[in-house]
C-alpha cells in the first residue's frame, strides 16, 4: 500500500518566543507528514534545552544547514489551521528585520496571549438556555414563590430563540435559578460557539451632519484613492470633524464588504468613541486594548479574524491583528507617542500600518490636530496627501489663546490672579473649567526642613512623588512604592514638607477656593478602575458648572462640550527640556489641551500661565498656530541633521554594575567603527540622563545616518556583536530603531 505524505518537506524552520534572532529547525516525523499538511503560520510543540516550547511554523524547508542527525523532531502539530496568515507572518518578518528584533518575540507578540500560551484558536463556548415544552406552558404564576425562578423563565420565555449566559448575567439573572428551572424540566441549555454577532442589538443609526466644504473635498479625495495604496494626513484643528470625515469613508467601505481598522492611543480610547462607532453603524464592530481580559481579546481577535467584525478599533498591538477583508487603516492622533512600544519589541504602530497598507494596496489615513513631525515631514515632502481642515465643525470658532505673564505676580496655589478671575466667571456662566498641570500625586518632593534629606526611590536616581490620597511615595520610574513617612530618616525630624505640586494637591486647594463647585480630577491615579473614566466622564457631562484638573489625559480626543475656558497652569514645563523633541511635544499637548475648549456653540479661551511670556516658541504657538510652529520647528531640526531629516537608531545596555555597561559599549565601538560607512555618525557611549532606573545602570550609544541603508547595516553588525558578547554576561541590550525617547 503506497503512503501520501500530506506534508513533503522534511524541515520546518521554527520560531520561538526566545531572545535569540534566529530561527530552529526541526524535522517533520512521518506519522505527522502522513496525516497532516503542515503550514507557516500554524504552531507546533517542538524540543528546546531540556525542555518543549510552543513555536510557529516560519517556513518548510528541503534542507538545513545543520547536521540531519542533530536535528530533533517536533512533537506535535497544535493548529488544524494557521493562527498566522502568510500576510502577517511577511509583516513580522519585515518587522524583525527593521527592528533588529528576534524574530520569534515579533510573532508572539503579534499573537493574543491565550494564543501565546497554547489556547485553541476558537471560541468559546458558552451556555444558552431554551424554555421545553413544559417550560413554555408553565405560568409564571406557579413560580411566584420563587421569584428569581420567575424573573428567569420569564426571561428564556421572552427569548424564543434562546437567552445566552452573557445575557442572562446582563440582565442580572441568578444563574442557580437556571439550574433549578433545568432539574425542573422547564429549561434546556445548549452550548454554543460564543460569538457577539449573534446578539447584536439594532442601534438607531443617527444622521449625519452636512459636510463642510473642506470635510467634503477631504472625504472625496479619500473615496477616491480607496482602493490602492495611498497614504493621507487628514490634518485638522481640534473639533474641525475629522472623526466625521473618516466615518463618511468607512461607510462606504462597509458597504462594499470591506474590514477597517481604526487605532487609537492608549488612553484614548474613550466609551464616547466607541458609542459613536455604533450609533452610526449597524455592524459588528470589536474592541481591542489592554483594558480588557485575555479571553475578551482573543474572542476579538477570532472576529476579525473570521471577518465577521467589520471595524476593529484598537489600540498599538491590534496592528497586528487578522482581518482578510482589510480594506482601510486609520490612525487616529497619529501623533501620540503611544503608538510607539517603550521596551521589548519596540515598533511604531503608524510605521507598521502604513508598511501592512502597502503590503495589501490598501490606503491608510492618518489623522491629528498636531501631526508628528515626521508625518509632517513626508506630507510636505509629497509622499503623504496633506488634507487640511481649518475650519471648526458647525458652529464652533477656534479658542483665543493668551499668554498670562506670571513674572514678579502672587500666585494662589499656582494660579495667577487673572486666572482664578476668569475661573469665578466662567463659573457663574455655568460653565466648565479645564485646569491643565502634567504632573500626577500630591508632590513631586518629599524634603526634611531640619537637614535637607529628599526621599528618593532605592532602585532609580530619581526621586519619588507623594500621594497623600493613598499614603504613599511613589517612584514614577519603576513603580515602587513605599507608605508615606512623616520622620525623617536621617535626623528624625518632623519638618517634612513637599515641595512643587501636582494634580492632587491642586485638586485638594481648588476645593477650598470654589466649594460648592464640582471638582472632578482625572489623571493614571483616579482612572486606574475599569469604568472610572466612564463614571467620571458621565459626571462632567451631568454638571453645568464645574472644574476639571488633569494630565494629559485630559487632552486626548475628549469632547466635553460645555468647557469654555482652559488654564494652562505650567506652560514652560517642557521648553528647555534636553530632549530634542521636548517643543514638539509641548506645542501638541498645549495645542490639543487648548482645543477642548469651546468645542460646542459657546466661544473658548485660553489661558497659558508663563514666565517666558515672550519666548518664540510660545509666542509663535499663541498667535500662529501649530502648523507655523511645527514648520520652523522642522527648519531647526534639518539645520542640526536631526530626525526626521536623518534616521536615528540608540543601542541600550544596562547591567546592575556600574561601569560594566559603558565598558561593553565602548568595547563595541571600538571593535565595529572601522567597519561603518563613513556616513554613519556616532555618538557615545554616554550614560542615559536617569543613570539608574529600577537598580540598573544603563549606558547608550547613539548613531545617526541620512540614508536607512547604512544605519541598518552598522545596526545589524551591533547586535550580532552583542547578542556574542552579552551571553556570558548578565548585561541587557536593547536596541531602538527611530526612538521616540531619549533615555
Ligand atoms: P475632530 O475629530 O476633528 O475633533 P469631530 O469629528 O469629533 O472633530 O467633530 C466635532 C464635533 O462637530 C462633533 O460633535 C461632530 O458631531 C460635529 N460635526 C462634525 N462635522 C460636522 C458638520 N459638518 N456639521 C455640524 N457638526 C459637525
Ligand atoms: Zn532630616
Ligand atoms: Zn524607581
Amino acid at each position: 500500500m503506497s503512503e501520501v505524505l500530506l506534508t513533503l518537506s522534511p524541515y520546518i524552520k521554527v520560531a520561538l518566543p526566545v531572545p535569540m534572532r534566529t530561527l530552529f529547525d526541526y524535522k517533520v516525523p512521518k506519522a505527522i507528514a502522513l496525516r497532516h499538511e503542515l503550514k507557516p503560520g500554524m504552531r507546533v510543540k517542538v524540543p528546546f534545552g531540556k525542555s518543549s516550547r510552543l513555536g510557529v511554523i516560519v517556513a518548510l524547508s528541503d534542507h538545513s544547514e545543520w547536521d540531519p542527525e542533530q536535528i530533533k523532531p517536533l512533537t506535535s502539530l497544535h493548529d488544524k489551521s494557521p493562527v498566522i496568515s502568510a500576510e502577517l507572518m511577511a509583516l513580522c518578518e519585515w518587522a524583525a528585520r527593521y527592528y533588529h528584533h528576534p524574530i520569534g518575540d515579533v510573532i508572539f507578540h503579534a499573537l493574543p496571549v491565550l494564543l501565546r500560551k497554547g489556547e485553541n484558536a476558537e471560541f468559546r463556548t458558552e451556555n444558552w438556555w431554551f424554555t421545553t415544552e413544559k417550560g413554555r406552558a408553565t405560568s409564571l404564576e406557579q413560580l411566584s414563590r420563587a421569584p428569581r425562578q420567575q424573573d428567569f423563565l420569564k426571561a428564556v420565555q421572552q427569548h424564543p430563540n434562546g437567552l445566552s449566559q452573557h445575557a442572562a448575567s446582563v440582565l442580572d439573572l441568578a444563574p442557580s435559578a437556571a439550574k433549578v428551572l433545568e432539574e425542573k424540566g422547564l429549561l434546556r441549555k445548549e452550548p454554543r460557539s460564543f460569538n457577539k454577532g449573534g446578539e447584536k442589538h439594532a442601534h438607531q443609526t443617527q444622521v449625519p451632519p452636512t459636510l463642510n466644504v473642506e470635510q467634503m473635498r477631504a472625504t472625496e479625495h479619500l473615496l477616491d484613492y480607496r482602493n490602492q495604496f495611498h497614504v493621507a494626513l487628514l490634518d485638522g484643528v481640534t473639533g474641525s470633524g475629522k472623526t466625521e470625515v473618516f466615518l463618511r469613508v468607512m461607510e462606504r467601505l462597509i458597504e462594499e464588504g470591506k474590514q477597517i481598522l481604526v487605532m487609537v492611543p492608549e488612553i484614548g480610547l474613550t466609551p464616547q468613541t466607541l458609542k459613536r462607532f455604533e450609533i452610526r453603524f449597524n455592524t459588528d464592530i470589536v474592541l481591542m486594548h489592554s483594558n480588557m481580559s485575555d479571553r475578551e481579546r482573543l474572542d476579538a481577535w477570532l472576529l476579525a479574524a473570521s471577518g465577521h467584525a467589520k471595524i476593529i478599533i484598537g489600540t498599538r498591538s491590534a496592528a497586528f491583528i487578522p482581518a482578510p477583508n482589510l480594506g482601510l487603516i486609520v490612525i487616529d492622533e497619529e501623533h501620540d507617542t503611544s503608538y510607539k512600544q517603550h521596551e521589548g519589541f519596540r515598533y511604531h504602530a503608524r510605521d507598521l500600518a502604513i508598511k501592512r497598507a502597502q503590503a495589501l494596496d490598501i490606503p491608510v489615513l492618518l489623522a491629528s490636530a498636531t501631526p508628528s513631525y515626521e508625518s509632517l515631514t513626508n506630507a510636505l515632502q509629497k509622499r503623504f496627501a496633506w488634507l487640511k481642515l481649518r475650519q471648526r465643525a458647525g458652529n464652533a470658532h477656534i479658542p483665543v489663546m493668551e499668554r498670562v505673564d506670571l513674572r514678579g505676580k502672587t500666585l494662589v496655589h499656582g494660579f495667577s490672579e487673572q486666572a482664578l478671575a476668569s475661573m469665578k466667571l466662567c463659573l457663574e456662566r455655568k460653565e466648565q473649567v479645564l485646569v491643565f498641570l502634567n504632573r500626577r500625586g500630591y508632590a513631586p518632593t518629599l524634603m526634611c526642613h531640619q537637614c535637607g534629606w529628599i526621599a528618593a526611590c532605592d532602585h532609580c536616581d530619581v526621586n519619588l512623588t507623594v500621594h497623600k490620597r493613598a499614603n504613599k511615595l511613589h517612584c514614577h520610574h519603576c513603580d515602587a512604592q513605599k507608605a508615606l513617612i512623616h520622620t525623617c530618616p536621617e535626623c528624625q525630624s518632623e519638618a517634612l514638607f513637599t515641595v512643587g505640586e501636582g494634580t492632587e494637591q491642586i485638586e485638594t486647594q481648588l476645593s477650598t477656593l470654589f466649594k460648592d463647585t464640582p471638582i472632578l480630577r482625572i489623571d493614571r491615579d483616579s482612572t486606574q478602575r475599569k469604568s472610572a473614566m466612564a463614571k467620571l466622564t458621565q459626571k462632567i457631562h451631568e454638571h453645568d458648572q464645574a472644574i476639571l484638573i488633569g494630565t494629559q489625559m485630559l487632552a486626548k480626543g475628549h469632547h466635553f462640550p460645555n468647557v469654555t475656558l482652559v488654564i494652562i497652569m505650567d506652560a514652560d514645563a517642557g521648553l528647555f527640556s534636553s530632549d530634542f523633541r521636548g517643543m514638539e511635544r509641548t506645542a501638541q499637548l498645549i495645542t490639543q489641551v487648548a482645543g477642548r475648549a469651546g468645542r460646542a456653540k459657546k466661544p473658548g479661551h485660553v489661558l497659558l500661565q508663563t514666565y517666558h511670556p515672550d519666548h518664540a516658541a510660545i509666542e509663535c504657538l499663541c498667535n500662529l498656530g501649530y502648523e507655523h510652529f511645527a514648520i520652523d520647528g522642522l527648519a531647526e531640526r534639518k539645520s542640526l541633521s536631526l530626525p526626521p531629516f536623518y534616521h536615528q537608531v540608540i543601542v541600550r545596555a544596562e547591567s546592575g554594575n556600574e561601569q560594566e555597561a559603558m565598558q561593553l559599549l565602548s568595547a563595541m565601538r571600538n571593535d565595529l567603527e572601522p567597519f561603518f560607512a563613513k556616513d554613519v555618525y556616532l555618538v557615545g557611549p554616554y550614560t542615559a540622563i536617569i543613570v539608574r532606573k529600577a537598580g540598573q545602570h544603563r549606558a547608550l550609544i547613539s548613531i545617526k545616518a541620512a540614508q536607512r541603508a547604512p544605519l541598518h547595516q552598522a545596526t545589524q553588525m551591533m547586535s550580532n556583536w552583542l547578542e556574542q558578547s552579552t551571553k556570558q554576561h548578565r548585561i541587557r541590550f536593547a536596541i531602538d530603531v527611530d526612538p521616540l525617547e531619549t533615555y
